[in-house]
């Protein structure tokens, strides 16, 4: 483990920017967003970003190759290239998880080789929680918000700064900080885990469990009563999918450029009504059964399909975005049984 005093974390930032594009959670008038790191950005103490960090390896908007057409013959263009090397910061441990979620899907074969680039040349640092807010529920998810995972994590005191390499990547880029930092032993972090550990466990959700949750659920509780209540003030507005990261969902559109055809992706959301929209018409009507596939997915299909894993990580945003107040926690309470608080 290595520390630096918070004084030089700019110092280490320039470091890091020198060698590859560096990312961090920056104060702006809208909230905390990413922004490339350079002198005059301030950086975010806030738990959340809005947008989570999926961006950086699954891009709200993405051109994926080019057509050109001359008469009969079409001629199909590979735009990829390799991606440059870069670095995000101050992840928190939730959206770590969520990469995790992400991989099964865009890593599975056939795998997505855009996602993969993308992954391959991105390292992520990540940053313990010191005061989880009372949105935040990942240890319901086995997740440790005083111990984030990632290729570097980072536990930040008062006037200190710690780094633990937990990946090679990691550790060959805490290596060309060695003149910024110190060797040090983990004791003030382990000192701040049990503090931190101690504030989640009187957060409100605390009590949150999944256990009526999970693979194997979809007979029990497809045709719960309680979906028609839930969903009957949602506004289908997208929100708490664009917000979340661990959704996934995409659309492929064609552009025509004039000189060509430009073939995108973009993010799509299971709360349109044209989602499900196909030549045949649409298999899901209302409103109501596009806010049960959204929580069925994450909750049991999910899980389902990949060894248990939920596809919620915690992080809270819907439940801070939503403008009816509408989220994944009054899903699990209402569908699954009140828990404890
Ligand atoms: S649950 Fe909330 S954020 Fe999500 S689509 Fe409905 S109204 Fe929008
Ligand atoms: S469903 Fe809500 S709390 Fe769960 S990961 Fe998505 S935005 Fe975060």
């Amino acid at each position: 483990m290595r520390k630096c005093s918070l004084d030089n974390l700019n110092a280490v930032f320039n470091k890091i920017s020198e060698e590859m594009m560096l990312f961090v959670p920056a104060d702006t008038e809208n909230g905390a967003e990413y922004r490339k790191w350079e002198e005059g950005v301030t950086l975010s103490d806030k738990l959340n970003t809005n947008k989570s960090p999926k961006d950086f390896f699954f891009p709200q908007v993405e051109n994926l190759m080019e057509f050109k057409v001359n008469g009969k013959e079409i001629e199909v263009i590979d735009t990829r290239s390799e991606h440059e090397d870069f670095v995000v910061f101050g992840v928190r441990a939730c959206d770590v998880k969520s990469f995790d979620v992400l991989d099964r899907v865009f890593l599975t074969e056939p795998c997505d080789s855009y996602y993969a680039n993308k992954r391959e040349h991105g390292l992520i640092i990540s940053m313990a929680c010191t005061k989880p807010s009372e949105t935040c529920f990942c240890q319901t998810f086995d997740i440790d918000a005083s111990n984030p995972g990632g290729d570097i994590s980072c536990f930040k005191t008062e006037s200190e700064i710690y780094f633990k390499a937990n990946t090679e990547k990691g550790e060959k880029l805490l290596a060309k900080l060695s003149d910024l930092t110190e060797e040090c032993d983990d004791k003030e972090v382990t000192k701040q885990q049990e503090k931190i550990k101690e504030i989640m466990k009187k957060l409100p959700l605390a009590g949150l469990s999944t256990e009526k949750f999970g693979g194997g659920k979809t007979e029990e509780l497809f045709d719960a009563p309680e979906w028609e209540e839930l969903s009957s003030a949602c506004l289908g507005c997208g929100t708490c999918t664009f917000v979340c990261p661990t959704c996934q969902c995409y659309d492929i559109k064609d552009f025509n450029t004039n000189k060509g055809v430009l073939r995108f992706r973009c993010w799509d959301s299971c709360m349109y009504s044209d989602f499900t929209k196909m030549a045949h018409g649409n298999s899901r009507n209302s409103q109501k059964e596009r806010f049960r596939q959204r929580f069925m997915h994450k909750l049991v299909y999910y899980p389902e399909n990949n060894d248990g894993l939920f596809s919620c990580v915690g992080c809270g945003r819907c439940l801070a975005k939503c403008p009816i107040s509408m989220n994944i926690v009054k899903v699990m309470k209402t569908i699954g049984g009140k828990s404890d608080e």
